[in-house]
């Protein structure tokens, strides 16, 4: 099979579908990969890297789409890409379609096939190429917490370890999946007192049986939240209820109980946000204030670490690329049916019932 690999061009996305570990893996098994030129610059993979493994490099995007088969992409193709998409290519990335009627309809018209990174799921219900940038964004938010934290950047100046003879900063982390569960280690193993709220007491037993002693599990309901806040020098907010906003567990009033500086990182800013004071925030201009309460909420963390997103995401979605090049699509779906989650649109029509809902298409 010919597979493409475009270079990303959405604004600030300097991630790569494939990486040249991948590309000697495809070519082993006799597929012919074309990488557009600088397509891996962003994660610190040259032409040079790929060429080693047995990729061509195309040199530009026209001619990295022309003739592919197979396109792997990270990013939803942006109006700019519409027209090099051709019919019964088959097009496998984060497509997000129910957000946007327009690019549905331009996917539809095209003629391709869209298998959706984000819709592939696993039977227990885990999305398995959403997992890793939950991982990277629940570990990056204790990072970006502590450096909001620091009196330069408008935060409260306390150092999230302590040192001997000073007590540490309490993180409280509001939901326990896989972003909580990240920031939950990462902020213990700086030696902060981390405190981590869920409702699912079933996932609170395996917290407390894996996390390390410094973390403590509670019960997620109002007057613990309410209580553990008037301690917290950083609040990471990590809760998710699959398919609907982010509920609104601290309101505005609720800040008051936070000293002055402390630090608020809410990564479900993308469904909506855990905190009443959210909005979404760049990683050019991450943080504002709110009654003296630092807020972080860049909808797409992952962003600023593209080297390691690039990496943890492809480690993911290689093996559905495999099938996907090795069987064809078709026979690929029918034998995972985790994959045939993931399909979105085939020939003109919507194959994914919240897509078609979202837009009252025919399914
Ligand atoms: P997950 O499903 O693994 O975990 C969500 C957890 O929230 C579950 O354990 C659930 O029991 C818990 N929860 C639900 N309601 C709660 C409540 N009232 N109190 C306490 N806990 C509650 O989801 P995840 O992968 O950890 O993702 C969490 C959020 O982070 C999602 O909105 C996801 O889209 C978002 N996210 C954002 C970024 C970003 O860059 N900003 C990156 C990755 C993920």
């Amino acid at each position: 099979v010919h597979i493409g690999v475009p270079k990303e061009i959405k604004a600030n996305e300097h991630r790569v579908a494939l990486v040249p570990a991948g590309v000697a893996a495809l070519v082993a098994a006799g597929h012919s990969v074309w990488v557009e030129q600088g397509a891996g610059l962003g994660s610190g993979f040259s032409d040079d890297h790929y060429r080693a493994t047995g990729a061509q490099i195309a040199p530009d995007a026209d001619a990295t789409w022309a003739a592919a088969q197979l396109i792997v992409k990270v990013k939803e193709p942006i109006r700019a890409e519409w027209p090099r998409i051709r019919a019964g290519q088959v097009i496998f990335t984060y497509f997000h379609f129910a957000a946007d009627r327009e690019l549905t309809e331009a996917h539809l018209a095209s003629g391709a096939t869209c298998i959706a990174y984000e819709t592939v799921a696993l039977p227990s219900g885990e999305l398995p190429l959403l997992t890793p940038m939950s991982e990277v964004a629940g570990r990056m938010a204790v990072h970006e917490g502590a450096k909001y934290l620091e009196k330069h950047h408008g935060g409260s100046g306390v150092l999230l370890g302590g040192v001997p003879g000073v007590a540490a900063a309490h993180v409280l982390v509001i939901g326990g999946g896989v972003v909580g569960s990240n920031a939950a280690r990462m902020a213990a193993g700086l030696g902060a007192r981390v405190t981590l709220l869920d409702l699912s007491l079933e996932r609170l037993r395996h917290l407390a049986d894996t996390l390390p002693a410094n973390v403590q599990t509670l019960y997620s309901n109002r007057h613990n939240l309410l209580e553990q806040l008037a301690s917290a020098d950083l609040v990471i907010g990590g809760v998710l209820i699959p398919g609907a906003a982010a509920p609104k567990l601290i309101r505005r009033e609720d800040l008051k109980l936070l000293r002055p500086g402390s630090v608020i990182v809410d990564v479900a800013v993308d469904q909506g946000g855990c905190f009443e004071t959210t909005h979404p925030t760049t990683h050019q201009e991450p943080t504002y204030l709110v009654d003296g309460i630092v807020h972080y909420a860049v909808a797409n963390m992952p962003g600023g670490v593209p080297r390691t997103s690039t990496l943890a995401l492809t480690n993911a979605t290689f093996p559905y690329l495999l099938q996907l090049a090795d069987k064809g699509w078709q026979q690929a779906l029918r034998d995972n049916p985790a994959l045939r989650q993931g399909l979105n649109v085939v020939a003109g029509q919507v194959s994914y019932r919240a897509v078609a809902k979202a837009f009252d298409l025919p399914y």
